[in-house]
């Protein structure tokens, strides 16, 4: 039987009542249940869909509400004040209350194959779609089975078109129709794939992973922007550790971070520590309700391959500054092809990168230039993290850690003013001031980010 979405015209209908599930309004935003009542009472069809429907099922609470329906772009508008219409791509209307946004969206047609109305295919590849359609055929043009349920307003059902019921049951992650049909069009759901079993801890279907290897090579023609907004979700959005597994599991990685997968490869099981422990803290932090930066994290990812390709440099009798340089515009440049890191954050990674030989000039000129400098903490924060590379980093990280601890004065009667580390290589030795007298320098916390 062909699945193909482009050829399903009647799914089958499960509707599923309100004592058949766990979906209460009390978990459905305001905003979200005003849009939905509006275009009720405008004589629209109107669900809560996607993402919202499946996490309420599972019993999490959802990031944002989406809403589907029969209204138009302009329909809607006409609907609401605060609505701005915004895509090309995909055309949707944003209506806004406050800090929240409701995504309503049109329910999407099948159409033709050829670009009837306005829909776009290359090499069977989606690059535009805004065709009009049913319910059921926006019900088939999404992604996976539990993505394709609508919560129905009028009367608290759930409506599931494609049997994602049944896979959350069973805990796992089917495509609608043939994956490799639905990866060609858009490559970014084997990315998806990959996020969403990570996020809700599902298993993701035989059918949906065999594609990977031949198709991965795909998403080296993903739009890099797309590909930045997919690597934060992925990382920054609590469980960075479980999708950067399911990633290198899927074989994904390299399309995404060669350099990461490239180094990784390389067996050094240091850099995974320090990669892991770099995502395990992002998590926590989040975890905590903590501010995040892709800037450290992306960092992180990097700084295997940033480091090799310095040390090669200098190995060859390249100037350090300028190896380090050249390793970092190289490994940023490669990146940047892939996934679009936008320019405030390659500046902060390139910084926190050129620190770090830094740290280890303890001369006392230097460590006090170092410590002024704008980018200190988040350096020395990486400097922490790279315990895990060797003892000899392990102990430096404790030595500024401890530094920062001292008065200026007593530190800098420690430190050599020149030469940097003492004959026998070990680091200048930094007493403790005595407990009770110590008075600490204003605001250096070490490791209290
Ligand atoms: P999250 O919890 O990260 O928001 P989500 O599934 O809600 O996950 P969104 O990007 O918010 O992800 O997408 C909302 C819905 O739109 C999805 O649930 C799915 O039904 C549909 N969708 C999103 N991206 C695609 C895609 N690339 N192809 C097909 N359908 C998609
Ligand atoms: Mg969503």
């Amino acid at each position: 039987m062909n699945l193909q979405p482009r050829t399903v015209t009647t799914p089958a209908l499960r509707i599923v009542p309100r004592d058949q599930h766990i979906i209460s309004r009390r978990n459905i935003s305001k905003a979200a249940l005003r849009v939905l009542y509006r275009l009720n009472e405008a004589g629209y069809t109107a669900y809560l869909v996607g993402g919202a429907v499946r996490d309420l099922l599972l019993g999490t609470q959802p990031k944002d509400f989406d809403i589907a329906t029969s209204a138009t772009p302009d329909e809607v508008k006409k609907l609401f004040r605060n609505c701005r219409l915004i895509g090309r791509r995909f055309r949707l209307a944003h209506v806004v209350f406050g800090p929240e946004i409701i995504e309503v969206a049109t329910f999407r047609g099948l159409g033709e194959e050829d670009g009837e109305g306005d829909r776009h295919i290359v090499d069977g590849r989606i690059v535009r779609d805004n065709i009009w359609g049913s319910i059921e055929e926006d019900a088939v043009r999404r992604d996976f089975r539990i993505n394709a349920m609508y919560y129905d307003i009028s009367d608290f059902s759930v409506r599931d078109y494609v049997g994602g019921m049944q896979d959350l049951e069973d805990r796992v992650l089917r495509l609608i129709g043939d994956p490799e049909t639905r990866y060609r069009e858009d490559p970014v759901r084997m990315l998806r794939a990959a996020r969403l079993a990570a996020k809700l801890d599902l298993r993701i279907d035989d059918a949906a992973t065999a594609p990977f290897q031949a198709l991965g090579p795909l998403l080296t023609e993903a739009a890099p922007a797309r590909l930045f907004d997919e690597s934060l979700k992925m990382f920054l959005g609590g469980h960075g550790l479980k999708s950067f597994h399911m990633l290198e599991r899927c074989g994904l990685l390299t399309f995404l971070f060669p350099a990461t997968a490239r180094a990784l490869a390389r067996g050094d099981r240091a850099l995974r520590a320090l990669v892991e422990h770099g995502l395990e803290n992002t998590d926590a932090r989040v975890a905590e309700g903590k501010s995040v930066t892709p800037a450290f994290l992306f960092a992180v990812l990097l700084w295997g391959e940033v480091r090799d390709q310095a040390h090669l440099g200098i190995g060859q009798g390249v100037d350090d500054n300028e190896a380090w340089a050249r390793a970092t515009t190289r490994v940023m440049a490669e990146q940047c092809q892939r996934v679009a890191i936008p320019r405030r954050f390659t500046f902060t990674m390139e910084e926190i990168w050129l620190l770090q030989p830094r740290f280890e000039q303890l001369q006392r000129k230097r460590v006090f230039r170092l410590m002024a400098h704008p980018r200190f903490r988040a350096a020395f924060d990486f400097l922490l993290l790279r315990a895990d590379e060797s003892v000899a980093m392990d102990e430096l990280g404790q030595w500024w850690a401890h530094a920062q601890q001292l008065p200026q004065d007593v530190l800098a009667s420690a430190l050599p003013a020149s030469g940097g580390k003492s004959g026998d290589g070990a680091m200048p030795v930094v007493a403790s001031a005595p407990p009770r007298r110590r008075r600490r320098r204003s605001g250096s916390k070490p490791g209290s980010t």
